[in-house]
């Protein structure tokens, strides 16, 4: 038996399918957006009717919106496990986290990260505005012992001054787990500091900077069950604080004269702007539903219907999974594979019309990571993601109509527009 999990919102939708009749809508796309929760969707409507500026205005809803906001801070630095040296900064997203951090590295920091490592990881460090000097991409390890020694030289073979490793703690392509602690350690050892991107890690497994050493933290509320528009930069406060905005603007100023501009404390320098209230709330909520759930039992839940998929993918001889560090590795509820003999669009355009089932296809972000993994001949890879939407019967579906497509093809005939495959 399944283990209950919290409830999401649009569950039931029905889909009409291009072969006839509807289905009830399989959404597989977890990892790119997961659908919010009941508790957010509450959380929301609660604050909804009250919302005003924070931070401004003495009016009683400025008032309920600055405590909701501060409230919202207070629980995401429990869900992170900050302590008194940290910081919880509300951004847009991981993405925006990351490009953040860039520009608040001390000048001509070292930047150690592997090729592996989604682009809102990876470039960032190399983008105009970033502060990063040197940034060093590794190869793909073939391991976890081997990415941690490789880290450790790396940084070791840095030249002095301060030094930042980059790591994604679970990975979109192929949800495989990172060795988040040992690396953490390896760069405690060598005096450098860690940057985990959680974006996929979180809404799967407790995350705790303390406890893994790391020193900060990025993720996104809309993978973790709140709508989009906020995310989280959490960590050391130094290297924040001694940084300029790089939104310059209201809210992250404590002076203005014709003279220059002193800008405000943290977390507010590098909040300019008006806050994003229902963003935090919603994401808040996220949090805290999730922990109120249990992550043993979300744990257990989402490893059934993982592992009912990929027993069930596994036995169709046309289909390899992706995976970088073998098929027995530990990962998040999130698979990758292709198809012999169907090309991944068509693939997923088939499942969407033919079946009613909601995947990705592509390369995922990770361009180089994908194309490393994928086995010749294919140019794009078909990615499944479960979250606390997912059913068995979503999950038996996919399975069945992965089988079908490959033993009678697709029903429908596929054409392109604009570069898509459609119905
Ligand atoms: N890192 C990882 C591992 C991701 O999966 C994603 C989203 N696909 C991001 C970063 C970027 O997140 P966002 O688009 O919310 O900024």
């Amino acid at each position: 038996d399944l283990p209950d999990a919290p409830a999401v919102v649009g569950t039931g939708l029905r889909v009409p399918l291009v072969t006839g009749g509807s289905a009830e809508y399989a959404n597989l796309d977890h990892a790119a957006s997961a659908p919010c929760l009941e508790a957010v969707r509450e959380a929301v409507e609660q604050a909804l009717p009250r919302y005003a500026s924070v931070h401004r205005g003495a009016g009683l809803h400025s008032q309920i919106s600055t405590d909701a906001y501060e409230r919202a801070r207070a629980s995401v630095a429990r869900f992170v496990g900050a302590g008194e040296e940290d910081t919880v900064v509300f951004v847009r997203g991981t993405t925006d986290a990351l490009n953040l951090l860039a520009r608040c590295l001390p000048r001509g920091t070292t930047v150690v990260l592997f090729a592996g490592e989604h682009h809102a990881s990876l470039l960032p460090w190399e983008h105009e505005g970033s502060r990063a000097g040197e940034v060093v991409r590794l190869p793909l390890p073939g391991g976890p012992e081997e990415a941690v020694e490789a880290a450790r030289a790396a940084l070791r073979a840095a030249r002095p001054g301060p030094r930042l490793l980059c790591v994604t703690a679970a990975s979109n392509v192929t949800g495989e787990v990172w060795p988040i602690e040992e690396l953490a350690l390896v760069a405690r050892e060598e005096g450098a500091r860690v940057v985990v991107d959680a974006a996929q890690l979180v809404p799967h497994r407790p995350f705790d900077l303390a406890a893994c050493g790391a020193d900060y933290v990025a993720f996104s509320g809309h993978k973790l069950y709140a709508p989009f528009g906020c995310g989280v930069l959490a960590g050391r406060a130094d290297w924040l604080r001694a940084a300029d905005p790089y939104l310059a603007g209201g809210g992250a100023t404590a002076n203005v004269t014709d003279a220059g501009v002193v800008w405000s404390d943290l977390p507010d320098r590098h909040e300019a702007g008006s806050p994003n209230v229902i963003g935090a709330v919603a994401l808040a909520a996220a949090c805290e539903a999730l922990t109120e759930a249990g992550w043993e039992h979300l744990r257990l839940r989402e490893e059934l219907l993982l592992g009912r998929l990929r027993d069930g993918l596994a036995g169709i001889s046309a289909v390899t999974e992706l995976a970088l560090w073998g098929t027995g590795w530990p990962r998040v509820a999130i698979t990758s594979f292709v198809v012999e003999g169907v090309a991944g669009d068509l693939l997923a355009a088939a499942l969407s019309a033919e079946y009613g089932i909601g995947v990705r296809d592509g390369l995922f972000c990770a361009h180089p990571l994908t194309r490393a993994l994928l086995p010749e001949g294919h140019g794009r890879a078909v990615r499944a993601s479960i979250g606390l939407g997912t059913t068995p019967e979503h999950v038996d579906r996919l399975v069945h109509a992965v089988a079908e497509l490959v033993a009678e093809g697709p029903r429908w005939t596929y054409g392109r527009e604009e570069g898509r495959i459609v119905p």
